[in-house]
């Protein structure tokens, strides 16, 4: 299992704790691997914990849109036979992943807003306060956001600390599963890459899976996770890895990363931000191995 953190460039602090928190998430999906669960119920329990730590850009802790509100939106996908359940632009879900996971066992690919959140309620999932999703450093970075856009500034909406697994189980089932609160100051109703199969997650049981992070807009022109396992086709999963954020900077000047497991369970991830925490674990490690910290893999 693989799991990263977003591909923010976020502070020395930020760094430690986020550093922890994917190891947390590896660790929990590694449980649920070695006690014969499936790749989905370790993606959903990863991505779970990590909406829940207030480090990350995801559930509690997402960034706001321009008029100060939290819209989150999440995936999961399973290999075995291309199953998807996917939500968009949620105000009041505390783990939109867990919801996405409810989608995928309905009629529906993806549901967004308020019919999701009425998805939600009819599927026994409680709505929550939006208030109790906000943290401080979000507040903080929401008014510096309108400071500069009053100070005729036109903010870039960067990369953020999204959150992603990718997994494959011992029956050779891949799944992979993404959440986020999008793109600091996005406009209300932007949908991003993350619930968008094919740009913010792949997973097919005969290639592999892919997660990604980073500018969405610039993940859906590309296609990214898709393409992350296409190539598997011909390269290794650490190359292919590669090839899909060259073409995110070559052909559309994006940035981001994206992690990629292929369906001999080879481990590969790559970015071009200045980090981007990244955790994983398999039979042959003892403990979560954690890197993203410098020079993009
Ligand atoms: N890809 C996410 C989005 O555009 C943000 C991120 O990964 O940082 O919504």
């Amino acid at each position: 299992v693989i799991v990263h953190g977003g591909a923010a460039p976020s502070s020395g602090e930020e760094w430690i704790v986020q550093r922890d928190a994917v190891a947390r998430a590896a660790w929990a999906a590694w449980e649920t691997l070695a006690a014969n669960g499936s790749a989905l119920d370790a993606v959903v329990s990863a991505v779970a914990l990590l909406e829940d730590d207030p480090s990350l850009n995801a559930g509690t802790g997402s960034v706001l849109t321009r008029d100060g509100h939290v819209e989150m939106d999440a995936a999961v996908m399973d290999g075995r036979d291309l199953a998807v359940g996917a939500v968009a632009g949620l105000r009041r879900v505390k783990n939109p992943v867990r919801l996405a996971r409810s989608v995928m066992g309905s009629e529906h690919v993806l549901l967004s807003g308020a019919g999701a959140e009425a998805f939600a309620v009819e599927s026994g999932v409680a709505l929550c306060d939006p208030a109790s999703l906000v943290v401080p450093r979000e507040r903080e970075r929401h008014a510096r956001w309108l400071e500069e856009r009053a100070a005729g500034g036109r903010p870039r909406a960067g990369p953020a600390d999204t959150v992603g697994a990718v997994a494959i189980d011992r029956g050779g089932n891949v799944a992979a599963a993404g959440s986020t609160g999008g793109t600091p100051g996005k406009r209300s109703g932007r949908i991003g890459d993350c619930p968008i199969p094919g740009a913010g997650l792949w997973a097919d049981n005969r290639a592999g899976g892919a997660a990604a992070t980073g500018e969405g807009e610039a993940l859906l022109r590309t296609g990214a996770s898709r393409s992350a396992v296409l190539a598997l086709a011909e390269a290794a999963a650490q190359d292919a890895a590669w090839m899909t954020i060259r073409a995110l900077e070559d052909r559309v000047g994006g940035r981001g990363g994206v992690i990629v497991i292929s369906r001999d369970g080879s481990i590969g991830f790559a970015f071009n931000t200045p980090r981007m925490p990244v955790a994983y674990m398999d039979g042959e490690l003892a403990r979560p191995f954690v890197g993203g910290g410098g020079a993009g893999s």
